[in-house]
């Protein structure tokens, strides 16, 4: 299938590794030019680099914490600098840390509620005038925390689901203006995250970080966790114009791990 994508510029953010590196990669495939953001800029650039060199297209990188206003606004202005257009939007970022309720204070809720809901809020704001333009897309990275909590998640379970409902409000405002907003709702996936929580978890029940996998893997219908390019095909397919008729949906990449129906 051709996703059209060739003459597109797309903006990834959260994109040095895992799963928005791998948002990036596929655009990149598909010939797309990209700008890609992260923290680090040694590693960002370096990432930008690859890609570009594997795929022969443009990869811009504009370093930046997505939790800062400002840097929500540069990564949308550099996009426009530099490729004059804004067809895609994904947003992204790390995800808020694991830990229970009552360990949690109101600075944990707030600077969860930056890096999760008002790095959306904020990014989606500054490129809709360009989105618009182009009659393009936004997919929001969130979790398949957004239809069945995780246990010792809360802050995502919780602080998730709003930036679902940011979407599809959106999604029904801006469908008359061509520009359609849908979210893609990872389960287990095998990425630097994933294996770091493990580690926490092997480290607590004092087993070893494979018998975590294992046991996880169990509980996954697939037996075995996602690949983090197999969330990005998605992704990419819901920002192209193959996917013209789709737009306030979550559809989730889990392996089959979500108990409901619908
Ligand atoms: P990862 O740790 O492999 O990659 C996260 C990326 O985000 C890195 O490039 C990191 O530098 C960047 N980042 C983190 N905080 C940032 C910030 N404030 N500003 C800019 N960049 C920032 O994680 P991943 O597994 O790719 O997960 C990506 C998102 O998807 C996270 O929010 C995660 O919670 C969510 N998610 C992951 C899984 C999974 O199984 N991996 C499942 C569901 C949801």
């Amino acid at each position: 299938m051709d996703l059209q994508l060739s003459n597109a510029v797309a903006v990834v953010a959260a994109a040095s590794q895992g799963i928005g590196r791998a948002v990036a990669e596929a655009f990149a495939r598909e010939g797309a030019k990209i700008v890609i953001n992260g923290r680090d800029e040694t590693t960002l650039r370096r990432t930008a680099d690859e890609i570009g060199a594997r795929y022969g297209v443009e990869v811009e990188a504009v370093a930046g914490d997505v939790r800062v206003a400002g840097d929500c606004l540069r990564l949308i202005e550099g996009t426009v600098t530099r490729f004059g257009k804004i067809d895609a939007l994904v947003t992204n970022a790390g995800g808020p840390p694991g830990r229970s309720f009552e360990d949690l204070t109101d600075e944990d809720w707030y600077a969860a509620f930056d890096l999760t809901v008002m790095s959306a809020v904020r990014l989606m704001r500054s490129a809709l005038p360009h989105l618009r333009e182009a009659r393009g897309a936004i997919v929001n990275l969130t979790s398949i925390s957004v239809k069945q909590p995780l246990s010792d998640i809360v802050l995502s379970n919780s602080l998730r689901p709003a930036v679902v409902g940011l979407g599809k409000t959106l999604s029904t405002q801006l469908a008359s203006a061509g520009v359609r907003v849908n979210d893609v709702a990872p389960g287990h996936i095998w990425t630097h995250r994933s294996k770091e929580l493990a580690s926490v978890r092997a480290a607590n029940d004092g087993i070893s970080l494979g018998e975590v996998r294992s046991q996880t893997e169990l509980g996954i219908p697939m037996r075995r966790y996602g690949e983090a390019e197999e969330v990005a095909n998605l992704v990419v397919f819901l920002c192209s114009p193959a996917a013209s008729y789709i737009t306030g949906t979550t559809v989730l990449v889990d392996g089959g791990v979500y108990k409901g129906l619908m």
